[in-house]
C-alpha cells in the first residue's frame, strides 16, 4: 500500500496522494517559503478556493509551517485555481 504517499490537507483535515495536493514548503536552510519543491516543513492543500481561503484565515498555514507566509504565496494558488 502506497499510504505513505497521502498527505493531509490542513484546511480539510482529508487525506489525498501528494500528487493531488498542492505543497507549501518551508526550507530548512533559509526558511524561505515556497511551493511545490525544497527540503523543509511542509504543508499540503486541496487545490480548490475553500482550503486555501480556509488555509489563510486564521492563519492556519503560517502556524502550520511556523513562517510568514508571502502575499504571492497565496497569489499564485490562488492563479492555479480552474
Ligand atoms: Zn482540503
Amino acid at each position: 500500500m502506497a499510504q505513505k504517499n497521502y498527505r493531509r490537507c490542513i484546511s480539510c483535515r482529508t487525506m489525498a496522494h501528494r500528487d493531488q495536493l498542492w505543497r507549501i514548503v518551508r526550507t530548512h536552510r533559509d526558511r524561505h517559503v515556497q511551493l511545490d519543491t525544497g527540503m523543509g516543513r511542509s504543508a499540503y492543500l486541496c487545490p480548490q478556493e475553500s482550503c486555501l481561503r480556509a488555509a489563510q484565515r486564521k492563519n492556519r498555514l503560517g502556524r502550520v509551517l511556523s513562517a510568514q507566509i508571502p502575499l504571492d504565496i497565496y497569489k499564485v494558488l490562488e492563479s492555479r485555481l480552474t
